[in-house]
């Protein structure tokens, strides 16, 4: 049997069944504790008019929401699919920070990876006008939700003296909306994976206002064909309009029911450490899902409208994915769907644009460019490859023991390039030692190298120090076996070409 919480809230489009509380709540104090709060009993009622209890000065360090999305650096192909429509700039609130504790509220405190709610607190003063107060987020703190609110300079209403006052909290609609669609959205992917032997390790959301797609993060990659699967089941479900409920029961009171009780039990070591004679909290997608959860479920699957499965980074035809260990797999619903797939429909064309080709052949497009990219790094490889054969055999022919070849061709200003000249005079001149320098942008290159290890580090030594002159930074680079490298930073003129010239000459004599 099932419980009625009085007082009644508000009623809206929820069904009276949505949260079914399974223990006698006569005992449980007017406060709401997180777990039994108005927001997660309607989801969707967005104003609630209740007493508030306490007040203090609240600490104004920023908080760290703990169900953003940490993305690491490339990581994501949803990093590069999507960008967050945060706004920038945006002014630094003035007055105090306070945190205000309420007998109930609509408020989300932030929960089971869900981000917190913001919204508004509205309060009257002792002559009746309406004060409006920003709620710039809300914590859990142990059994209770504590609002943050902005109270400007010079208010009318002092925050010390608030204590049982009544106050109508108000949330931020859109934003709860999307974090409750994606919340819902991600318990509905995560028990079609489930069924098919992959269980949800973590996952993540960022924040409203974004874009950014969240992730459901399992323990190997995904195939195309099993993320499009997936996503279709969803979908299918979701068409189908499945009824969400919650069961909530005591934490700690004893469970008669056989099955019931050892999910309690399994679900006891998942609650926060701090969070102690609470309630559990079962979310139950109709023939579909159950889980504890703390956050805001929608009362139906309608309100997704829509999942996307972002394809894995598996190739798009592989039978088998590319990953075996745990990888994160990204989806978007409801309207932040919407926004991303906009955005991705956007990015697409611009990629057209730049290819100069429409978006229907840019596959195609860019395959060709890639293929011929590809072969013409090979045939500039190996032309490369001939040219330093021909610069080294061309040094080789000279008669001096120690041979300088410089250049100034940005094609071959790299290590490589000089390497390889270097190994083909070698070949031709064992006992003697080759000089390069190449100078384009700074820094300028230079690499010694012979078969005679003390001859190129004796040589390498006294440009090293003829190049730097007073600024011994200036020349950064070693090296060993007979080949010694160095960067060499500033400008190359005439000093630093007469300084070379000057150490070939002692070297010389
Ligand atoms: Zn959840």
């Amino acid at each position: 049997m099932t419980y009625d919480l009085p007082p009644a809230l508000p009623a809206t489009a929820t069904p009276a069944d949505y949260s079914r509380i399974h223990f006698d709540p006569s005992e449980v104090p007017a406060k709401r504790i997180v777990g039994l709060l108005a927001c997660q009993r309607d989801p969707l009622l967005r104003s609630l008019t209740s007493r508030v209890v306490v007040t203090r000065p609240a600490c104004d360090a920023p908080l760290a929401q703990k169900g953003r999305d940490r993305k690491k650096k490339g990581s994501s192909e949803a990093s590069s699919a999507a960008t967050s429509a945060a706004p920038s700039g945006a002014a630094t609130p003035t007055g105090k920070l306070w945190e205000v504790e309420l007998e109930d509220t609509v408020i989300f405190p932030e929960g089971g990876g869900q981000p917190w709610d913001t919204g508004v607190l509205r309060v009257h003063d002792a002559n009746g006008g309406e004060h409006e107060f920003a709620v710039e987020a809300c914590i859990r703190r142990g059994l209770d939700a504590v609002h943050r609110v902005r109270v400007p300079d010079g208010s009318a209403i002092d925050f010390a003296q608030l204590a049982g006052a009544a106050a109508t909290a108000e949330v931020h609609w859109d934003r709860r909306l999307d974090h409750m669609v994606t919340h819902t959205a991600q318990h509905l992917l995560s028990a079609v994976l489930d069924a098919k032997g992959l269980p949800t390790l973590s996952w993540g959301m960022g924040q409203y206002p974004s874009i950014d797609a969240p992730y459901v993060e399992l323990p190997r990659g995904l195939t195309w064909a099993e993320a499009q699967a997936a996503e279709e089941e969803c979908n299918a479900h979701i068409r189908a309009g499945l009824k969400v409920w919650i069961d909530v029961t005591m934490q700690g009171v004893a469970e008669t029911d056989e099955e019931r009780k050892a999910e309690v039990e399994r679900e006891f070591r998942a609650i926060p450490k701090d969070y102690t004679g609470g309630v559990i909290r079962h979310c139950n997608i109709t023939g579909v899902d159950r889980n504890a959860c703390c956050g805001t479920q929608c009362p139906d699957l309608t309100h997704i409208s829509f999942l996307h499965v972002l394809p894995p980074s598996s190739p798009h035809a592989a039978t088998t994915p590319s990953s075996t260990t745990p990888t994160r797999l990204y989806f978007v619903a409801g309207t932040r769907a919407i926004g991303h797939l906009q955005h991705a429909s956007r990015e697409l064309s611009r990629a057209g644009q730049a290819v100069n080709v429409g978006r229907n052949d840019l596959f195609e497009r860019i395959s060709k460019i890639e293929a011929n990219r590809f072969e013409q790094a090979e045939a500039g490889k190996a032309m490369k490859g001939e040219l330093a054969r021909m610069v080294g055999d061309a040094a080789a022919a000279q008669t001096q023991p120690v041979v300088h070849v410089h250049r100034s061709e940005k094609a071959t200003h790299d290590f490589d390039f000089l390497g390889s000249v270097a190994a083909s005079f070698v070949d031709a001149r064992p006992s003697d030692t080759i000089v390069l320098t190449s100078a384009v942008s700074p820094p300028a290159l230079l690499l010694v190298q012979s078969k005679d290890n003390d001859r190129a580090k004796a040589a390498f030594d006294a440009l090293k120090a003829a190049l730097a002159g007073d600024d011994k930074a200036r020349v950064k680079g070693g090296g060993a076996r007979g080949r010694y490298m160095a960067k060499v930073e500033g400008k190359w003129g005439k000093a630093e070409a007469e300084a070379v010239a000057r150490v070939l000459e002692e070297l010389k004599a």
